[in-house]
């Protein structure tokens, strides 16, 4: 396989080319495809795997540069997460001019909530610090149309479960959700099971 056999832009090839990223790797191969189809996906795999490229590349490809709202939110386990995807989806974003921010604690407030008001459309965070974004209102989930919880089991593992459901609650039902796990505890099955529908499930 190769990335041009799928329905993606020349900006979106430049980008993957200019990151020397030749062919796509096993989950790229059936997370794109899926994505790019609008369909909700479970995916089983680990770091290494080039999953962040997995779901970067179409939900990168799907996001209208025109529309002013945040299209596009990933939910991370850490900082160094959180920042490790916003490189990722800067640079696979950079020909569409794509603006992604990174969300999370101990951080000032206020210069992200200036961050998030130039035109961003994809912001990457942890839990605690997005919903104190979105409570105070300086973060708009209602244009949020692709949802990814990457690292899930991390998630559960440090207890952000009901904050990824807060967040969740205030999102459009009409959306696509992935969530990345490198192993499948049953309240990940669960969560799953609350907040997608008719899931794609991939092991690599
Ligand atoms: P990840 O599993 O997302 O942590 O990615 C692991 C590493 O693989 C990262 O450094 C990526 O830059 C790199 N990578 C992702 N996709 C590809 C690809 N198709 N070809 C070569 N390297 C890649």
């Amino acid at each position: 396989n190769n990335f041009s056999d799928y329905d993606l832009s020349d900006e979106l090839l430049k980008a993957i080319q200019l990151l020397n990223y030749n062919y796509p790797t096993k989950v790229q191969e059936q997370v794109i495809p899926a994505v790019l189809a609008q369909k909700d996906i479970i995916v089983k795999s680990q770091t290494g795997s080039g999953k962040t490229a997995a779901f970067a590349i179409p939900i990168c490809e799907l996001i209208d540069w025109e529309q002013n709202k945040p299209q596009a939110l990933v939910l991370t386990p850490t900082r160094e997460l959180a920042v490790q995807v916003r490189e990722e989806m800067f640079h696979l974003g950079r020909f569409k001019r794509l603006k992604v921010a990174a969300i999370y604690g101990q951080y000032p407030f206020y210069v992200q909530e200036k961050e998030i008001k130039q035109k961003t459309h994809v912001v990457v965070g942890t839990p605690g610090r997005l919903i104190d974004h979105i409570k105070r209102g300086t973060l708009d989930t209602s244009y949020i149309k692709y949802l990814v919880i990457d690292e899930a089991d991390e998630m559960l593992n440090m207890g952000f479960i009901e904050q990824i459901e807060t967040i969740i609650s205030t999102l459009h039902q009409e959306r696509v959700t992935l969530l990345l796990s490198a192993t499948m505890p049953q309240d990940i099955t669960v969560l799953c099971g609350k907040i997608m529908n008719n899931a794609i499930q991939v092991e690599v």
